[in-house]
């Protein structure tokens, strides 16, 4: 079984990631959580460029760095987990790309779209958590936070509502494959309704 977590920055995609994690140990099942970019050593080596270069990297090559992330962590991380019968709960995957280096980054979403599918080799995952949060209420989560090094600040709020709406749009377009969350809710409250879903999709 396979599960991202997608959304914006500070809608709580960490926190329902290892909520979900701790209930699926707890429920014996071998668990691998992963992230992108930076699922993997070499995933690490190309996450550095894209957040700490960000803005003087060209968009396509942007584009580009985040598919050959994902190419190299779907292979060598999470097709091997999935074929021994683990659940992977994985934090951002295509989705993300669409959204920041689609519309973030204005560059056409079903080029984007194909190249991420290529990189992956078609793999989708079973089911998409959409995380929604309205990014002004990101921002004040954030602040509140006092993270040492704030992602949102590094592009404008014109930005962040571009991609939210592309999240949304993409969930609009595969409402199977998509459970879409107010993320203002409480952790708690989302937790329950993600173990829900999982729940049926393990079949217990
Ligand atoms: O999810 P995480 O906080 O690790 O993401 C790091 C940053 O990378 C985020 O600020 C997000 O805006 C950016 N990102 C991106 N395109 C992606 C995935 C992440 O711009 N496909
Ligand atoms: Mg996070």
């Amino acid at each position: 079984l396979w599960i991202t977590i997608e959304g914006g920055d500070g809608a709580g995609k960490t926190t329902q990631s290892t909520l979900l994690e701790d209930w699926l140990q707890s429920q014996g099942r071998n668990v691998v959580r992963t992230r992108e970019p930076g699922g993997t050593e070499v995933g690490n080596l190309i996450r550095n460029i894209v957040l700490h270069h960000r803005g003087d990297v060209a968009p396509r090559a942007e584009a580009l760095l985040y598919a050959a992330d994902r190419a190299h962590h779907i292979e060598t991380l999470v097709r091997p987990a999935l074929s021994r019968g683990d659940v992977v709960i994985q934090d951002r995957y295509l989705d993300s790309s669409v959204a920041y280096q689609g519309a973030g980054r204005v560059l056409d979403s079903n080029e984007v779209r194909d190249l991420s599918l290529w990189a992956a080799d078609g793999a989708l995952p079973d089911v998409t958590v959409l995380l929604d949060l309205d990014p002004a209420h990101a921002r004040k989560r954030l602040d509140a936070d006092d993270k040492p090094f704030d992602r949102l600040e590094a592009e404008d709020l014109d930005f962040h509502t571009r991609v939210r709406a592309a999240f949304l749009a993409l969930a609009e377009a595969e409402p199977e494959r998509f459970l879409v969350l107010d993320a203002a809710l409480p952790a708690s409250e989302l937790a329950a309704v993600v173990r829900h879903r999982v729940s049926t999709l393990i079949g217990d």
